[in-house]
């Protein structure tokens, strides 16, 4: 199916000013101001501003796509625009000065312009005097442009939308998520956020909705369609845009957003700020968003053969002799080098040394630029005795649907997806003591390749009599990379019965309000001992 048409609601639009000037007379003759009428208006899809003279028939119409807007005060602006009315290519620009008597009417003549702009913009108009100056999208402004077309190209592969697919965790639960809650989708307009292959579409259509925009940026948009227009009865009410959601328009507000933009650690891939982006571009108010909420979970780990592992990877530069060459310069940055990337895999949920905590992301409150930068204090208490590799992290999401409120969990234990847990690796662990305090910190800060960089700290307090009185006793940071994570995953995974009293699943507090996959994570875990 194609985009639909571009939104062009208003057709004519008049503001009264004080006066205007013809820039180019004024030099020569100066004819008297007068005032006039400035009217923005579409016709036969060139969206045009037109100023007349109140007293004679005098006016100018500038083609919009090609016409810019200079403040020279609160009241008054040039307006200079190519000329339209000549056919040579190297034509000189026109202007004119137009003031405004009060303050309320040149502010919203200002807000119209750059609607009515952005309007004939999007028609694909050329702009023979440069570009305007804000085209540049949200999206473009913050990530480079070759991380963007690498991720999208990534996404314009099937292989990558099946692996997805065959995430039967995932996909199960959102479908479980949409049936469950007909109610919220049922005639009504849906916009899937990142629509891939189309899947969240269909669900949304398979549980009635009105009417489907599948938005997607990669070329997977066309592979979606074709997907689509195979379930016929499906494709009536979807509308595949390919675009991105920063820079595309939609003809409706929607009543419902249902994405996947979740990443590893919930926030890698800086897709929720799309979804963000979204809600407050297309959904209308107390529109629904499937997913609602996110959690990220943390709680400290103790795991020897990971540390053992990740410590040994370096020391093949710790070689004087290989083949005559030292490479011991170079030990230090390796190690360092291996302790900067996240570990991604799923871990046995009794590696945890301490109930987990957890940080909240409302995906209907949260403001894009919130995302920039997330500040997490750390608070636990050691369950039981052992060195503290590092900081486990996983996340869950939240379907508020207006029947049945679901829960999708990525914990440890629990069924695994394709996201796994990931887990932050001190180069210097700490030793803890069970009741001991562990506090610290965990920052992110969002960078232009789609991800974040991770700077974690974790500190044991004192502990025993006269611990109040005492302060730290340990601490130990790590900075990592969450875009080069080292994926575990096609390591065999063998962990022996701990000794000591471990952290047993039913100590740790799996946030979760659904009992039943509580249930699930401790039948897993129990499966795995
Ligand atoms: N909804 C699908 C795909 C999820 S993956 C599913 O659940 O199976 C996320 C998808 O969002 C990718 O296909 C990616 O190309 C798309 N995407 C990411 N950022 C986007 C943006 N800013 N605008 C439009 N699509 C985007």
């Amino acid at each position: 199916m194609e985009a639909p048409p571009s939104t062009n609601k208003l057709k004519q639009q008049e503001f009264t000013l004080a006066s205007v000037t013809d820039l180019s007379s004024s030099s020569s003759s100066s004819p008297s101001p007068s005032s006039a009428v400035a009217t923005f208006s579409c016709v036969n899809e060139v969206t045009e501003l037109r100023f007349q003279e109140s007293e004679s028939a005098h006016g100018f119409t500038f083609d919009l796509s090609s016409t810019q807007l200079f403040k020279l005060g609160p009241l008054q602006f040039i307006c200079v625009s190519h000329n339209s009315d000549s056919v040579k290519e190297d034509a000189f620009s026109r202007g004119v000065v137009i003031k405004f008597s009060d303050e309320k009417e040149s502010k919203e003549f200002c807000d119209s312009f750059e609607e009515w702009r952005k309007d004939s913009v999007g028609k694909g108009s050329s702009l023979p005097n440069g570009t305007v100056s804000d085209g540049k999208s949200k999206f473009d402004n913050k990530i480079e442009a070759a991380s963007a077309k690498m991720y999208f190209h990534y996404y314009g592969q099937l292989l990558h939308q099946q692996n997805m697919l065959q995430d039967y965790v995932r996909t199960g639960t959102y479908h479980a998520a949409v049936m469950e809650n007909r109610s919220d989708f049922a005639g009504r307009v849906v916009v899937d956020v990142g629509a891939g292959s189309g899947i969240l579409s269909m669900f949304a259509a398979l549980a009635g909705a009105k009417h489907v925009y599948a938005v997607e940026a990669s070329e997977m948009a066309d592979y979606a369609r074709k997907l689509i227009a195979g379930n016929p009865l499906l494709a009536e009410r979807i509308t595949v845009i390919k675009g991105k959601i920063e820079d595309i328009e939609l003809p409706e507000k929607a009543d419902v957003l249902i994405s996947e933009p979740m990443g590893t650690l919930l926030v890698n891939e800086r897709m929720l700020e799309t979804y963000v982006i979204a809600r407050d571009r297309f959904l209308s108010p107390n529109g629904k968003m499937f997913p609602t909420v996110g959690r990220i979970h943390m709680a400290p780990f103790s795991d020897e053969l990971l540390f053992m592992e990740m410590a040994n990877k370096a020391l093949f530069w710790q070689q004087q002799n290989y083949y005559g060459v030292d490479l011991t310069p170079l030990y230090a940055s390796a190690h360092q080098g291996y302790f900067s990337q996240p570990v991604v895999d799923a871990f046995d949920p009794r590696l945890l040394v301490a109930p987990p905590m957890f940080h909240v992301i409302d995906f209907t409150q949260m403001k894009e630029e919130q995302f920039y930068e997330i500040d997490v204090p750390l608070k636990f208490t050691a369950s039981v005795c052992g060195r503290v590799h590092g900081l486990a992290c996983w996340f869950d999401v939240l379907f508020d649907g207006s029947t049945v409120q679901r829960w999708f969990t990525t914990a440890p234990g629990a069924p695994t997806t394709h996201w796994y847990q990931i887990r932050c690796v001190l180069s210097q662990p700490i030793h803890v003591m069970a009741g001991q305090e562990l506090t610290g910190r965990l920052h992110l800060v969002a960078h232009s390749a789609q991800s974040y960089t991770i700077n974690l700290t974790l500190s044991a307090k004192m502990w025993g009599p006269g611990a109040n009185q005492g302060g730290i006793l340990q601490t130990s940071s790590c900075k990592l990379d969450l875009k080069e994570p080292y994926y575990r995953m096609s390591q065999p995974q063998v962990y022996p019965v701990a000794q000591e009293t471990p952290a047993q699943p039913q100590d740790i507090q799996i946030q979760s309000d659904d009992l039943e996959e509580l249930e699930l994570l401790q039948q897993n875990a129990n499966a795995q001992l």
